[in-house]
């Protein structure tokens, strides 16, 4: 039997917890039934002002991180997030799959292989920057950055999350859309939660979540 990797108080450090294989497991099982959980409401949110497809490249993507989760949860951190990325990128298409790609990429590449909060604040900065680049985009588009900034802005003042996440999915729906698939609705898409800044919330939660447990 393997030792079980050393884990960290997070009550008496503040300090995450070790992302050990077993929560890198559980962090991959729990993305994908989010995802899966959630594909009609993501499709229907996407049928509102996109083409339809958001939940089903969500859970096709998921689909292929859940086939190799064995290989995926064994790799280090970093090694495992960029596999993520590629995996997410091959499978997922649409615009969100080299988005959410560039996203796991980039922490993969930010991150050490015992990230502490500094670490991941900086890490999660770096990965928005590149999906800003990748998309030519930038918060107030009504895209899911409209989600992954607040997200961020929480993780460095230490609130939580998850509350961040619902929240600014929720504020998508008043927006007028400038980037995307939805931005060809010009006026018509107000009114609609972005499906994209719903799917951010989603891993956002189903994260924070296993995370919590540790
Ligand atoms: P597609 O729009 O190609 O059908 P999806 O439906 O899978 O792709 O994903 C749509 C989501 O991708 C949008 O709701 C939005 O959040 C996000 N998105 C699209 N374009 C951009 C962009 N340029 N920058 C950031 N996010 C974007
Ligand atoms: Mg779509």
């Amino acid at each position: 039997m393997p030792q079980p990797e050393t884990r960290t108080d997070t009550a008496t450090t503040g300090a995450p917890a070790a992302i050990d294989e077993p929560t890198r497991r559980a962090l991959i099982e729990a993305l994908a039934q989010a995802m899966f959980a959630h594909a009609d409401e993501l499709t229907a949110l996407d049928q509102a002002i996109g083409d339809g497809d958001h939940g089903l490249n969500m859970k096709r993507g998921f689909e292929a991180a859940l086939a190799d989760v064995d290989g995926l949860a064994a790799k280090p951190l970093p090694d495992g997030l960029k596999a993520m990325g590629m995996t997410l990128v091959m499978k997922v298409g649409g615009a969100s799959g080299p988005l959410y790609g560039t996203l796991f990429m980039t922490l993969g590449k930010a991150l050490p292989v015992e990230p502490d909060r500094a670490n991941l604040v900086a890490a999660f900065g770096a990965a928005i920057d590149a999906v800003k680049a990748r998309g030519k985009s930038d918060f107030g588009q009504k895209t899911m950055l409209d989600v992954l900034g607040p997200v961020h802005e929480a993780l460095a003042e230490g609130s939580d999350p998850k509350a961040a996440a619902d929240n600014a999915a929720e504020a998508t729906i008043p927006m007028l859309a400038t980037r995307g698939r939805a931005s060809f609705l010009g006026e018509r898409s107000i009114g609609h939660m972005d499906p994209g800044a719903r799917s951010s919330a989603l891993m956002v939660a189903a994260i924070a979540d296993v995370l919590e447990q540790g």
